[in-house]
């Protein structure tokens, strides 16, 4: 494929994305299996976003804004993306699932189905030749950033998300990924515009608002989403024996409100806690308890007692 059709098919699929050439197959992969400027673009674009700041300045109350929609949607990521519809550790309503996945598809990171997807692809060939994102196999850049580029990683496998699939608005919002970051944006632009009007004691305005909300807080949420796929394969300690290069490590659990146990993970990747012990902290985990309690979600899926004596026994033997 030209560099022409390769950009024009990107520019296409930024509005549907499960658009194919004519004749193609759905689904079918459409590239090699290597970087891809024109799929760097959006990511391009959000970076060079965040020097807007240089021209907008900043307030305390963007800068808050930022730190939380950081929180809010990390949530939304690792409880809803990750633990949810990649690994169903709870169960909830399809309106709790259409919400979260709405908020979570502000963050950039593609759509529901397609991020769950890929991710149970991970799980089934983590570290092998065929893991989408290993930096065993192909590097620290490639496993960061460089996998999401790839015109081989970007339709959505819907045979891996047959369950999810079933939800038409679940479809519409995965075939659309760029939609509601785009409404996301100009609703934080418009707020920023009315608080500037109406609560000018604030010094925020528009965009302000938009830089911070928006570019800021999301390319250090995309980052530090991806680090659990480099980072975590690459530095920290490792408990079980899995057959891949998955590693625990506190300050990612910190960054990622409780992903960083990686390989805590990786050994049971059904329950909807990471953190096995107190002293792990797991913030998602914590958050996910409360909302169990207020009936939001059910059968939270904990760590079963088996992984708790493999946990002992491994242990053990790495001390003795
Ligand atoms: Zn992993
Ligand atoms: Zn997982």
């Amino acid at each position: 494929m030209n560099y022409f059709s390769n950009a024009f098919l990107s520019l296409r699929q930024w509005w549907d994305a499960d658009y194919v050439p004519p004749g193609a197959e759905p689904g079918a992969d459409t590239g090699e299996d290597c970087f891809d400027f024109s799929r760097f673009v959006p990511y391009l674009f959000l970076h060079a976003g965040c020097l807007l700041v240089l021209w907008v300045g900043w307030s305390w109350f963007a800068v808050a804004t930022a730190v939380g929609l950081y929180q809010v949607r990390m949530f939304a990521i690792t409880a809803f993306y990750h633990r949810y519809f990649s690994h169903r550790a709870f169960h909830t309503s399809r309106g709790w699932q259409f919400v979260f996945a709405v908020i979570a598809n502000t963050s950039m990171q593609r759509g529901p189905l397609w991020w769950a997807s890929t991710h149970r692809h991970h799980h089934h060939h983590s570290d092998q030749e065929t893991d989408k994102h290993s930096p065993v196999q192909r590097g620290f850049l490639w496993s960061h950033i460089g996998w999401l580029t790839s015109r081989k990683n970007f339709p959505t496998d819907y045979r891996k998300v047959k369950d999810f699939a079933a939800y038409p608005e679940l479809v519409y919002l995965n075939r659309h990924d760029f939609l509601v970051p785009i409404l996301f944006g100009a609703a934080l632009w418009l707020f920023g515009w009315a608080l500037q009007t109406w609560a000018p004691a604030l010094g925020t305005n528009g965009p302000q608002l938009f830089v911070w909300g928006f570019f800021i807080s999301t390319v250090v949420l995309l980052h530090g989403t991806l680090f659990i796929n480099s980072l975590a394969h690459m530095a920290g300690s490792r408990r079980f024996h899995t057959t891949d290069d998955s590693r625990n490590n506190f300050w990612l659990a910190l960054l990622t409100l409780g992903e960083g146990w990686h390989n805590n993970h990786h050994r049971f990747s059904h329950c909807a806690r990471q953190g096995f012990y107190w002293y792990e902290v797991d913030c998602t985990w914590y958050i996910l308890k409360i909302m169990a309690r207020l009936g939001l979600i059910w059968d939270l899926r904990g760590v079963p007692a088996h992984i708790y004596e493999e946990a002992r026994t491994q242990t053990l033997n790495q001390k003795a």
